[in-house]
């Protein structure tokens, strides 16, 4: 983790420009795709990666800039390299990594990522995410792989079964939840099982939440509303608009 987290956040907060350069990319299914990168000097000016880190990528689209948020997955600092993974739907981000191939480049800027884990650290996590978020549920895993976590994941495709989730069956429980009435069936199945699971001392719980905007919204005010979770106990941010 280089100079570690706290180091990472504090260079972040100052946002700064870099050019990626593809090397390659695999298709991992009919709706995700990985691309892989040179950083172009990215991870040697922050000094390393946190979990969940992200980069905020311009992409072109009918003539003018749109950007959009991506997580770093394996960063490697000693190689100034990572890669990209892309949940695909129409859009200037999806549509520019279906066609993307070595020698590519893509700007990016660097600003407001961070993360910290709360001290003390917990010993259980819960984690909501879909396809956006699977690189930064992935890396929130990474980080702490011995912890015990619950995992809600959220499937649009037949495919994303196939997704690579990054959970070792000692320490961790995935629930797969057909996408269904907009986010309410997932909100209605964490409602379900959460209480029981978080049982009658909570204080070990961290709940990290990473859905499209109003189904994030709707589980963090419950989560910290109704269950009563403290605020670094919990973790929230909408990945994209429905
Ligand atoms: C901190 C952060 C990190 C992120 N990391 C990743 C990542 O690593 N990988 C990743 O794939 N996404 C990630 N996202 C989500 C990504 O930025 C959005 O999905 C973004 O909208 C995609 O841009 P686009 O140009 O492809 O589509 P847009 O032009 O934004 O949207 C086009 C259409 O697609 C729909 N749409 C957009 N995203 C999704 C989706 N995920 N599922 C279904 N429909 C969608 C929109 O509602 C719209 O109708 C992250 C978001 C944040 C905030």
């Amino acid at each position: 983790m280089g100079h570690g987290w706290e180091g990472v956040v504090l260079k972040l907060m100052r946002g700064r420009d870099f050019t990626f350069t593809v090397t390659g990319a695999e298709q991992v299914t009919d709706t995700f795709r990985r691309v892989h990168l040179t950083d172009g000097g990215l991870l040697a000016a922050t000094g390393g990666a946190h979990p969940t880190m992200r980069v905020r990528v311009w992409f072109e689209q009918g003539g003018k800039p749109h950007q959009r948020g991506y997580t770093l997955v394996d960063p490697d600092p000693e190689a100034g390299t990572f890669s990209l993974e892309f949940a695909l739907h129409d859009g200037p981000a999806s549509n520019w990594a279906r066609g993307a191939k070595a020698g590519d480049t893509v700007d990016a800027t660097l600003q407001g990522t961070g993360f910290t884990l709360p001290e003390p650290r917990p010993g259980r996590l819960f984690v909501i995410g879909d396809a956006a978020s699977l690189p930064a549920v992935n890396s929130l895993l990474d980080a702490v792989p011995e912890t015990p976590a619950t995992v809600w994941f959220e499937t649009v495709h037949a495919s994303d079964e196939r997704l690579p989730f990054r959970v070792d069956p000692d320490h961790h429980t995935l629930h797969l939840v057909p996408r269904r009435d907009a986010g309410a069936h997932l909100v209605a199945e964490v409602k379900a099982a959460l209480p029981k699971l978080l049982g009658a001392d909570s204080s070990d719980a961290y709940v990290w939440i990473a859905c499209d905007t109003s189904t994030t919204r709707t589980l963090a005010a419950y989560v910290r509303k109704e269950l009563r979770l403290p605020r670094d106990r919990v973790q929230a941010l909408g990945y994209w608009r429905p």
